[in-house]
């Protein structure tokens, strides 16, 4: 039987000289892994090789029983995101989102509000001015993505004892095993945890910052939340290194 489903490429591997395997968000079928047969060839379904932020409507066949990788039998690709590639910091930004989707979702896992998150940021990425810009927007969308898969955060105060978050706290730390922010008079019981400056611990308690916040104080919140990945993950994010220099 075959889907058909508005999908977004998060990653593609070359599978042979003519087929690509690739990783696609569907709107309603969630994260799938699938061969592009012929994807590479002059003529193809699929209107030419998929990169990472091709999107369009995807028909597939499932996996056969036991199998990993559904069959993607035609790709119908609109022109969305080819701006994308006219920033390359905006560029990198996008990379690490979709980097960080394919991260913490599962497969065959329907995420429909993710899946419109993911295309609507891409899309303002797409048009931000400016690197401050560009990173306000990731980290909201990287809190978004915490939210839509079931982990967000305790921002408003500390993870362990519900302390709010307010000037003077001292101190304040992220911990990824709190998932939160902790006080000074908790941290002692969080080995694992970043210490952070109190304009970051401010602008992380209170979105609404994150607009007026200066580029330095938006590249230490994305540090943290870099952090907070790859705890997550168990890796460094690949694209990190790029957005981190
Ligand atoms: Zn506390």
């Amino acid at each position: 039987m075959l889907t058909k489903d508005q999908a977004i490429c998060l990653r593609t591997v070359d599978y042979s000289e003519t087929s690509q395997v690739v990783t696609l968000l569907c709107r309603r079928a969630g994260k799938l892994g699938a061969i592009a047969k012929g994807a590479k060839r002059a003529k193809s379904a699929f209107e030419g090789p998929l990169e990472v932020f091709s999107y369009g409507q995807a028909v597939f066949k499932a996996p056969p029983s036991g199998g990993k990788l559904a069959t993607l039998t035609e790709f119908g690709q609109q022109p969305r995101f080819r701006g994308l590639r006219s920033s390359l910091y905006g560029l990198h930004c996008a990379l690490l989102a979709a980097e960080l989707v394919d991260g913490l979702t599962h497969e065959a896992d329907a995420h429909p509000e993710l899946f419109d998150i993911f295309v609507q940021f891409l899309s303002d990425v797409q048009e931000a001015r400016g690197r401050a810009e560009s990173l306000a927007l990731l980290v909201l969308f990287e809190l978004s993505l915490l939210q839509e898969t079931g982990i967000q955060p305790m921002l408003k105060g500390c993870a362990n004892c519900r302390r709010p978050f307010k000037p003077p706290w001292r101190q304040v730390y992220f911990s990824s095993s709190a998932n939160g922010l902790i006080c000074e008079d908790c941290e002692q019981a969080f080995p694992e945890k970043t210490r952070l400056s109190c304009p970051v611990g401010q602008t992380l308690s209170d979105l609404k910052g994150l607009v007026t916040a200066p580029e330095a104080v938006l590249n230490d919140v994305e540090k943290v939340l870099i952090y907070h990945f790859r705890e997550l993950m168990h890796r460094e994010p690949r694209m990190a290194k790029h957005l981190m220099k």
